[in-house]
């Protein structure tokens, strides 16, 4: 792939009208791009909350500062990864005028096919999901009652020519008291070897 297909989906990302979520159809500011260059290394959020809605940019809040700490840890520079989310829009639940951010419905997800997109054009050697629905998105057939805990670390070859290497979502590692950070961090530093073919 070159790095122009790369800018034209994105440019098409942008004005994405497909589903409920797009500003077109709700109260979102912005589809947020993923970022990052064409890289053999990818790593998939769920979806964006309110901070990447306001800046159109995926992981630049709360859990976008952790994953930061947790990329320096497993010494992977954030600029030479690419970073995207299974749906590209804000999912949210609104009471009055408040408004919270949501995990994805399967609808959702399935109408939001722009990752496949993605892998297809790019390639990566290694694909980390962060969290169950992305590990489902990337990984297909999976239990119903998944424990994510027995997946993360681990290398998962299915087929697709990417390796998968779960990681636990950085929100996951802010509710638990970050007690699972080091298993977090060695699961990207796995990650990082397999994208360099050291692994
Ligand atoms: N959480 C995600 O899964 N993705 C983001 O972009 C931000 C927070």
């Amino acid at each position: 792939m070159r790095s122009s297909d790369l800018t034209l989906l994105k440019k098409c990302l942008q004005s994405c009208n497909t589903c409920a979520l797009s500003p077109q159809q709700c109260e979102n500011k912005y589809v947020v791009i993923p970022s990052g260059p064409l890289s053999s290394f990818m790593i998939v959020g769920e979806a964006p909350g309110a901070d990447e809605d306001e800046a159109a940019e995926p992981f630049v809040g709360r859990s976008g500062q952790l994953l930061d700490t947790l990329l320096k840890k497993a010494k992977i520079k954030r600029e030479q990864v690419y970073i995207t989310n299974v749906v590209k829009c804000r999912p949210y639940t609104k009471k009055g005028k408040f408004k919270s951010n949501r995990t994805p419905t399967k609808r959702e997800i399935l109408s939001c096919d722009w990752l496949e997109r993605e892998i297809a054009l790019i390639k990566p050697k290694v694909v980390v999901p962060l969290g169950a629905t992305a590990l489902r998105a990337v990984c297909g057939d999976l239990p119903k009652t998944l424990k994510l805990g027995d997946y993360i670390g681990t290398q998962m070859d299915e087929g697709y020519g990417y390796v998968t290497v779960p990681c636990y979502h950085p929100s996951y590692l802010m509710q638990h008291g970050r007690k699972f950070m080091d298993t977090a961090v060695k699961a990207l530093a796995l990650a990082r070897k397999v994208a360099q073919g050291n692994a």
